[in-house]
């Protein structure tokens, strides 16, 4: 059975041993590279017909490993693993052994016809073949495939090594359990998976191509630098910009003609890509003024195709709304995914550019629901059912899970939602992928808090409104780490009445390194949970020192410690089943507390840390300790965050995460 978390399913093959990319130009050999990094075993072979790209790619894989290792990315033994077993070639017949063929040609139907059936004459009927088509339908290019169950389309992104989005492509020929298995395995990978159905240019392209296609056809009444000006408000970098950069005008022309086709004229490429090379344009960053009246007529017409294109490609399930956000903002480079700003703008906004897109682009697509219509879904979780137990998989590969406001209210809306229906029993909170459970919490709102103790103690409680609702919740929930636990993520971890690990998670309270305290918890729940290991929770919160998983077990913070993800989420939903009917096991009066010996001020690392703040969270665990009741003391929590935006070391550590240099604290007190 599909589940929306890729990794709760067993895999239904084992990883491949020999992947074969076909097409060293651009992309084959970022794809190569990527997947050598994240499975180093295997053997990449790299087909081209001209061994000019081939010697071309072999060592653009080098030069990418050596700019790793030199950048302190990667250790000098897994780049030499990852550089090891990769050949190039111009023999189809080297590919017999493959378990995965990834053919990255030109982009052209009959060639792509011709490669799949060089390579189904060699591969076994069962190896995976798949397409990085950008918009050639699986159905089209797969047509004259002996065994189609294995084939499909999984569409990378440039910059492919990094780009995280993937469309995997699920067609009416392949094998369900293929596609389940690509998810799986990009997943595992570091990918983000993005399952789409079969149409033209899939889901993400269909954005892509068309608002570059809106944006040279305003060139009559702007410049390729003032469009991009314009843009900047929602990307990062500007349609024409990215065109340069992706030497992609041949491309959209291509791609607008197959939808002009399959679609209506409306679709027709603009004129102007056939006869220009490079725009002349502004970089991000950077800006030309624009005239008020052009600038406004800029932005309808670009927010007009991006809101058309996001309603069709839901009206015909094109893809997930959840997917097209996320999509659109790791693959794409926006800001914001054009659901939300949907929503950000408001209906009335959102109809209006609609009806002038309608007025001034005929045949474009229009909303065929009611526009609220589109905005109901989960946007940062995908919810699982297993054995009557919910699994809520908070989602933002992009920020390693971390959390905020929208992720916290959706987990919570998730738990009040099925919390009081008989036949779910509890809950299970995990990361998406396999490195993060929660990297911590968004730095928000929280700089402009700085020297506001009031309103950085209200930011505090605020933020706990998720974990206060768990300390008085009947059903249990239950923690499931996969990968690291960072700050606030670890918070809400202590939160769940129960914490099941994989053995190679980790936590860590790394606050301290930013001049600021844990302030939703972390400072007190410890104590009053598992006080034996208070000496240890000293250590994590005044010199960030991290807690494996197995020593964490041995303290008794983790109940069961599992090798793999699915044993992960099997752990997790045995343990919401014993702990039914349970009480949250924090303690609501005064606990005793482990003296706070003396310590220099200095993490863990060796960074020196601020002596003020070491003081205000040595003196908040100590009253919290004190407290009589557990809400007092998560106010003590609160304020020592609070106190702790007044000070310069503060100040001093967020400037210094927001600017990626290392704080000073010696500066400060
Ligand atoms: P490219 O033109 O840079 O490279 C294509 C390579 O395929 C060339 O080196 C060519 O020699 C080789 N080739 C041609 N015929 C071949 C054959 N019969 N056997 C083996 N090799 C052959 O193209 P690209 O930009 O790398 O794009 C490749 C595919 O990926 C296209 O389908 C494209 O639409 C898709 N794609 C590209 C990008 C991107 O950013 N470049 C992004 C997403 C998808």
């Amino acid at each position: 059975m599909t589940t929306a978390n890729p990794l709760l399913q067993t895999p239904s093959r084992p990883l491949p041993k020999h992947v074969a990319i076909i097409g060293a130009g651009t992309i084959g050999p970022d794809i190569g590279y990527y997947l050598k990094s994240a499975l180093p075993q295997i053997r990449l072979t790299l087909v081209d017909i001209n061994q000019a790209a081939i010697d071309k790619a072999l060592q653009r894989c080098q030069d990418y490993a050596k700019k790793a290792v030199a950048k302190g990315k990667m250790s000098e033994q897994h780049a030499a693993a990852v550089i090891a077993n990769i050949s190039g070639t111009q023999d189809y017949a080297q590919l017999a052994d493959c378990d995965w063929v990834i053919e990255a040609a030109t982009e052209n139907m009959a060639l792509k016809r011709r490669i799949f059936a060089q390579v189904e004459a060699v591969v076994r009927p069962d190896a995976l073949i798949t397409s990085n088509t950008s918009s050639l339908p699986a159905e089209r290019i797969f047509a004259e495939l002996k065994h189609k169950a294995r084939a499909t389309v999984t569409h990378f992104f440039a910059p492919a090594w990094r780009n995280p989005a993937v469309e995997v492509i699920a067609w009416e020929k392949t094998d369900p359990a293929v596609v389940d298995y690509l998810r799986w395995l990009f997943c595992i990978t570091g990918k983000v998976p993005l399952v789409t159905a079969d149409a033209v240019c899939f889901m993400l392209d269909r954005i892509f191509d068309n608002w570059c296609n809106e944006s040279a056809l305003l060139l009559g009444c702007a410049t390729a630098a003032e469009v991009d000006s314009v843009a900047a408000e929602f990307v990062h970098a500007g349609p024409f910009f990215v065109l340069n950069l992706a030497r992609g005008n041949p491309i959209i022309t291509e791609t607008n003609t197959l939808q002009a086709e399959e679609e209506g004229a409306h679709y027709t490429p603009a004129p102007v890509f056939r006869s220009v090379d490079t725009w002349l344009t502004v970089p991000p960053g950077k800006r030309v003024d624009v005239a008020p009246e052009t600038a406004a007529a800029i932005r309808d017409r670009l927010l007009g195709i991006l809101f058309s294109q996001s309603v069709d490609i839901l009206d015909r399930s094109i893809g997930e709304p959840a997917d097209l956000d996320l999509g659109c903002r790791t693959a794409l480079g926006f800001k914001k995914g054009p659901l939300e700003l949907m929503r950000d703008l408001g209906e009335a906004e959102t109809r209006r550019i609609l009806d002038r897109l309608a007025a001034e682009r005929p045949g474009m697509p229009m909303p065929k629901r009611p526009l609220p219509a589109y905005q109901d879904f989960w946007r940062h979780v995908l919810v699982d059912d297993v054995d009557g137990v919910k699994v809520i998989t908070l989602r933002r590969p992009e920020a390693m899970n971390a959390l905020h406001d929208g992720l916290t209210d959706e987990v919570l809306a998730v738990i009040r939602k099925f919390e009081s229906d008989p036949a779910v029993k509890g809950f299970v909170l995990a990361g998406y992928g396999a490195r993060a459970f929660c990297a911590g919490a968004d730095i928000g709102r929280f700089p402009s808090m700085l020297g506001d103790a009031e309103a950085a103690t209200q930011y505090a409680r605020d933020c706990s409104r998720l974990l206060v609702h768990l300390d008085a919740m009947k059903k249990p929930v239950v923690a499931a780490l996969n990968g690291m636990a960072l700050g606030g993520g670890l918070e809400l971890a202590m939160r769940c009445h129960g914490i099941v690990a994989l053995k190679e998670a980790w936590m860590q309270l790394p606050e301290i390194t930013l001049g600021i305290v844990p302030g939703i918890g972390a400072m007190v729940v410890p104590y009053r949970r598992w006080p034996q290991a208070a000496e240890t929770f000293h250590d994590m919160l005044r010199r960030a020192e991290r807690l494996t998983a197995p020593r964490a077990r041995e303290l008794g913070v983790v109940d069961a410690l599992a090798d793999d993800l699915p044993g992960l989420i099997a752990q997790a939903v045995a343990r919401v089943t014993t702990l039914a009917g349970r009480p949250s096991g924090i303690a609501q009066g005064p606990v005793p507390l482990a003296p706070l010996e003396p310590i220099a001020p200095a993490a863990a690392s060796g960074q020196p840390l601020s002596k003020e703040i070491m003081a205000i969270l040595e003196n908040a665990v100590r009253d919290a300790a004190k407290a009589g009741t557990l809400g007092e003391a998560l106010e003590i929590g609160y304020r020592a965050f609070g106190a702790s935006a007044l000070t310069a070391a503060a100040r001093e550590g967020i400037g210094a995460f927001q600017e990626g240099r290392k704080p000073d604290f010696g500066k400060t007190a």
